[in-house]
């Protein structure tokens, strides 16, 4: 028999599926893939049940118009954007598909589209199926800072788009105003496109801010902004996305869309709309609740003797396993602490495209406060005790 696509035989399943696919078998706490546990908010939930007696067909190829209004509003009062709802906004099937709508909609075959490493995993393969050509530029641990001459020489005549993530998965990263600069310059030098995945732009923490690249001056025409509800109300399973940017690439975008998955559950579109319209303290609560989880893991990690990387957003930390005397790599590690202690992380060596061996694993601390507790003490015994 004929193989199947070989551009896409050497991708194997992809680390969070495997990883809480082990979690389920061995029954070990899943603190690997981004699932929030118990922190779903019940109003929003009880309406997107209500509004499925009122509606199940298509909705509109662009969005419910009540979705796409509150995401402008959105928009508009947390970041200043002056956005027209009917030609600069757009609802797709979470963030995942939105990315695919942004790079299908830019990408001609050959172009070339500068990344920053570790990355989420979706990227390289939808940039290889448009024919794009990555050009990656590695950041390293524990600081993960922003190599500008590196960032620089990956940019040349054929770059298309650079594509980053800020707040930044795995790293926990805040791209700083200083560094968004750069990018915006680069973008405005080699007269080419951002896109923008912020799907954790409500996870930032100590009263830091995020700055979508969009808002920079020259980046309204370049900038495609991605957001997802999935993060911002803890409901990764309805997978509902938005992206903001200008009618033309918006339009480039839909073209995409339309031959993709065309629409996205009406009912689960109108609750979303719901929950973008609630107070700012709904989402400042967010920010302040996993803040502190996040320092509750950290303070049960240090005690079990990992050395815990900096964490100013997202819900995700990093540990460098050589801190408590490990000796193989992060592969390794996640494998010995699902078998030894039953907790599952998520090797950091995924996120690169050539998976070298990292020290670093990354855990997920959007889970109630006893799960935390006891996947930190199991290590503290795995470890220390
Ligand atoms: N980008 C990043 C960096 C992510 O971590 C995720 C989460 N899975 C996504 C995109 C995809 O978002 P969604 O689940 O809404 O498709
Ligand atoms: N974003 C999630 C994570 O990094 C995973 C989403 C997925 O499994 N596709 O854990």
């Amino acid at each position: 028999m004929k193989p199947g696509a070989t551009s896409l035989a050497r991708y194997g399943t992809t680390i969070f599926e495997a990883m809480s696919r082990l979690a389920r078998e061995t029954g070990a706490l899943n603190l690997g893939q981004g699932i929030p546990e118990g922190d779903e908010p019940a109003d929003i939930v009880a309406c997107a049940a209500e509004a499925l007696k009122e509606g199940n067909q298509y909705a509109p190829m662009m969005g419910l118009p009540a979705l796409r209004r509150a995401v402008a509003t959105h928009d508009r009062d947390f970041y200043g954007l002056n956005l027209d709802w009917e030609t600069e906004t757009m609802v797709t099937s979470g963030g995942t598909e939105a990315l695919a709508c942004a790079l299908f909609g830019l990408i001609d075959p050959g172009d070339e589209v500068v990344l920053i490493e570790p990355l989420y995993d979706t990227y390289i393969p939808v940039i290889e199926m448009a024919g794009g050509v990555p050009k990656i530029v590695r950041l390293s641990p524990p600081d993960w800072r922003l190599p500008v001459a590196e960032l620089t020489a990956a940019f040349g005549p054929r770059t298309k788009l650079i594509l980053f993530n800020s707040p930044m998965n795995p790293t926990a990263k805040v791209f700083s105003r200083a560094e968004l600069e750069i990018i915006a310059g680069l973008v405005l030098a080699h007269d080419c496109y951002a896109v923008c995945d912020e799907v954790y732009e409500h996870l930032v923490f100590d009263g830091a801010v995020h700055t979508p690249l969009l808002t920079l001056p020259g980046m309204r025409d370049r900038t495609i902004r991605i957001a997802s509800a999935g993060k911002t109300f803890s409901l990764t399973g309805w997978k509902v996305g938005y992206l903001t940017a200008s009618p033309a690439l918006i339009r480039q975008a839909a073209r995409a869309h339309q031959f993709l998955v065309f629409t996205t559950p009406p009912n689960l579109q109108s609750a979303v709309a719901f929950g973008l319209a609630k107070e700012r303290s709904f989402f400042t609560g967010l920010a302040n609740r996993m803040q502190a989880k996040r320092d509750r893991l950290i303070g049960g990690l240090e005690r079990a003797g990992f050395a815990v990387a900096p964490s100013a957003g997202t819900f995700f930390l990093t540990v460098d396993i050589r801190s408590v005397g490990f000796q193989g790599g992060d592969v390794a590690f996640c494998r010995d602490i699902i078998e030894t202690a039953g907790v599952a992380a998520i090797p950091v060596s995924a996120f690169y495209a050539h998976e070298p061996e990292t020290s670093f694993v990354r855990f997920c601390f959007a889970k109630p406060d006893t799960m935390l507790d006891e996947a930190a003490a199991r290590l503290k015994r795995r470890f220390r005790d």
